[in-house]
């Protein structure tokens, strides 16, 4: 089986122990040598200046290559380009481009007055700044707010018609899921890479809420098998073979990249990418 390259994606610290918890994930997961790491940007901007501290920091001390993520919520034109700059200042040669979601508590996304509309115009003027190599989100399931799964597709080709680089898919439990995807774009003329994101389970009630709020369906296998394997305290083992098994599946079905999404826990993402032969090639440079 090919071995596959790996990314991971964490989330900024908000306080000290978060911290500690985020570099320790970095330690653990460096040595898989990711072909990048992502750090995401909270719901309504509310990370900012939080995302720009970790991936510089991460940027700095590990070495990796970090996309910073950046969405178009609550912020002007100017201010979300001049972020941007701040993330290129700080070493950042990749972005994740998304429109976000509005903050806890707000009805639907509403744009800024002066901001981008969509994802699709931040794509457009960041790819014209030609800073960024330029990644943005893929929904395999319907997003909530589109009409389709064909919607979907054809907003993923503006996205890469835009000028994006490559796509990073919202979190699905079954192989087929991402296949069907794969097929519909290709037949809608897209042949860009299309990476999956995967999700593996640290806990299957938050697993399940997270999944409802992004319209990824939980088969009910997945939901009976993880509740036999809580009652036998053999969760974690569960959750390892399905996530393997996942991996394995796309694999098998011509995937080569795969993106982790850690939220700063990184054994099982670790326990995976073993099991898939991804394994420790280089040692953390320049520890602080
Ligand atoms: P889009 O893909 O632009 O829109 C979602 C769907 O809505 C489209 O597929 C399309 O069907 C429809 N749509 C939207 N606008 C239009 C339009 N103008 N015309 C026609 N159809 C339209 N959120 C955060 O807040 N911070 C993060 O760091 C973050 N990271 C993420 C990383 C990944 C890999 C993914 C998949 C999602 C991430 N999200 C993040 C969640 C994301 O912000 C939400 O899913 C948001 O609702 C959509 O953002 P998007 O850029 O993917 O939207």
């Amino acid at each position: 089986m090919t071995v596959p390259s790996v990314s991971f994606e964490f989330f900024p610290p908000q306080n000290l122990e978060a911290s500690f918890r985020l570099w320790d994930t970095v330690q653990v997961l460096a040595p898989l040598a990711p072909r990048f790491v992502s750090v995401t940007y909270g719901a309504g901007g509310t990370t900012r200046d939080l995302t720009r501290d970790a991936v510089a920091t991460i940027h700095k001390h590990s070495g990796l290559k970090v996309a910073a993520h950046l969405t178009c919520v609550e912020a002007t034109r100017e201010e979300t380009l001049a972020i941007a700059d701040d993330f290129a200042t700080a070493g950042v040669s990749d972005i994740v481009a998304l429109r976000g979601d509005p903050p806890k508590g707000s009805a639907g996304f509403k744009a800024h007055n002066d901001g981008f509309a969509s994802s699709v115009e931040l794509i457009e003027a960041l790819a014209k700044n030609g800073k960024f190599n330029i990644r943005v989100g893929a929904y395999p399931e319907k997003h909530p707010e589109s009409p389709d799964h064909q919607a979907d597709v054809e907003w993923l080709k503006r996205k890469f018609d835009a000028g994006a680089d490559e796509a990073l898919t919202q979190f699905f439990f079954e192989a087929e899921t991402f296949f069907r995807f794969r097929d519909a774009c290709a037949k809608a003329g897209i042949e860009d890479k299309i990476i999956p994101g995967i999700l593996p389970i640290e806990n299957f009630k938050g697993a399940r809420n997270f999944a409802k709020r992004c319209g990824t369906s939980v088969p009910d296998w997945v939901a009976d098998a993880f509740e036999k394997a809580e009652r036998d305290g053999r969760h974690d083992l569960l959750a390892t073979a399905l996530c393997t098994e996942l991996c394995t599946d796309l694999i098998e079905g011509g995937v080569d990249s795969l993106h982790f999404y850690t939220l700063n826990r990184p054994e099982l993402t670790r326990d995976v990418c073993h099991a898939l032969g991804v394994t420790p090639k280089a040692s953390l440079e320049n520890v602080a």
